[in-house]
């Protein structure tokens, strides 16, 4: 759609002065302001044709390029927010067209998330803790959990009140759900609209309470919510699933449900960040002669390969078997700490053996100096 010219939206002259542009936009903005033209799309369209036209020819630099280039001149100069102003940018100009104070502010001020009508109520958060396995935490998990909280009560479906019969127009408002209040400003008087606080936009107050709810419109219940925890969480997190928390009365929507997540231990394995960590100990003949041995990981047992001579203190990788970051393809690994065991307790046997190896030159320690310290490995292997 072509856009139209500025001046012509504004119904000015091209050599308009900025008083002259300023007025005739505050007409305009008047004119279709969405509150005095609910559900009007073609109202709301001009509203925000308007605001755009004014916001550049109220603008010298602007005003000047556009005179220069026309539209296309201007869009290809950065524009002038050109793909359509959001109504939040118009109304914070709106203090500047009428003259400090904007008369449509308690439309949009103070508690409420809709304009003029009724004001949406919402259900609180509802909090819960989750504990996970480091497995279900590398793999990722869906937990069904069942959850106290607030539902909507069925006696009354949420209006609180017994019976259709039991409510009655509110004294305060009459029954329209808006309380009116006229200001004067500059342009003379208006009248500006905001939802009653004695009915919350209802126009009904109760007059007898729903006897299961207490008129309150809700009431305890238990509901089985299905949770997708993505791999990669870790404790402390918390993720938040919205309008699964309590309900709100009277056709509200409903609270957030918030997930803290709890690490349960694992038995043998422990958790550094995306990696996961496993201190093994080998026989020192299996560290001199060379081994393969089973050992658990987060999915599973594996094997891994002692190589003979292996050092204690030694650190093995077995990539991509960590913990996933959430949201990625980054996998950590599983690092192997292997530590030497040596025996607390011998037979006369054994003693005798390995008092025949004491004095053998292969077991006198002869670190070169391609060994590298225990901190130096460790180093290694985090950086
Ligand atoms: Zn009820
Ligand atoms: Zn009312």
């Amino acid at each position: 759609m072509a856009k139209r010219d500025y001046y012509d939206i504004l119904g000015v002259s091209k050599n308009a002065e900025q008083a002259e542009i300023k007025s005739a936009y505050r007409k305009l903005a008047i004119k279709y302001h969405p509150d005095k033209n609910p559900d009007n799309k073609e109202a709301e369209e001009k509203f925000k044709e308007a605001a755009e036209a004014y916001e550049v020819l109220s603008n010298a630099e602007k005003r000047q390029r556009y005179d220069r280039f026309g539209h296309a001149g201007n869009s290809a100069n950065g524009g002038f927010g050109g793909g359509g102003m959001n109504m939040e940018d118009i109304f914070s100009n709106f203090g500047d067209i009428f003259g400090g104070g904007n008369p449509f502010e308690s439309f949009f001020g103070g508690g409420g998330q809709s304009r003029g009508g009724r004001r949406i109520i919402k259900g609180t958060n509802l909090r819960i803790k989750v504990k996970l396995t480091l497995e279900e935490i590398a793999k990722g998990v869906e937990k069904k959990i069942k959850v106290n909280k607030l539902v909507v009560c069925k006696t009354c479906d949420g209006s609180g009140a017994k019976d259709k019969s039991s409510t009655s127009t509110c004294r305060t408002c009459g029954g329209s759900g808006s309380v009116r209040r006229v200001t004067n400003t500059i342009l003379g008087q208006m009248q500006t609209t905001s939802t009653c606080p004695t009915c919350n936009g209802e126009g009904v107050e109760i007059t007898a309470k729903c006897t299961t709810c207490q008129g309150e419109g809700l009431v305890r219940g238990e509901e089985t919510i299905s949770i997708n925890i993505p791999a990669g969480v870790s404790e402390g997190m918390q993720l938040s699933m919205s309008g699964k928390g309590n309900a709100a009365p009277r056709g509200g929507v409903p609270g957030d449900l918030i997930i803290l997540i709890e690490e349960t231990p694992h038995e043998v394995l422990k958790r550094d960040g995306i990696n996961v960590i496993y201190d093994l100990y080998i026989s020192f003949v299996d560290a001199a002669l060379g081994s393969s041995i089973e050992i658990p990981t987060i999915d599973g047992k594996a094997k891994i390969k002692i190589d003979p001579g292996t050092q204690g203190g030694k650190i093995l990788r077995l990539k991509g078997k960590g913990i996933p970051e959430v949201n990625s393809y980054h996998k950590g690994d599983q690092l192997i700490y292997v530590n030497v065991w040596t025996p607390k307790a011998l037979s006369q046997n054994e003693r005798e053996q390995l008092e025949n190896l004491r004095e053998s030159p292969n077991f006198k320690p002869q670190p070169g100096k391609h060994e590298k310290s225990f901190f130096e490995r460790i180093k290694e292997f985090f950086e």
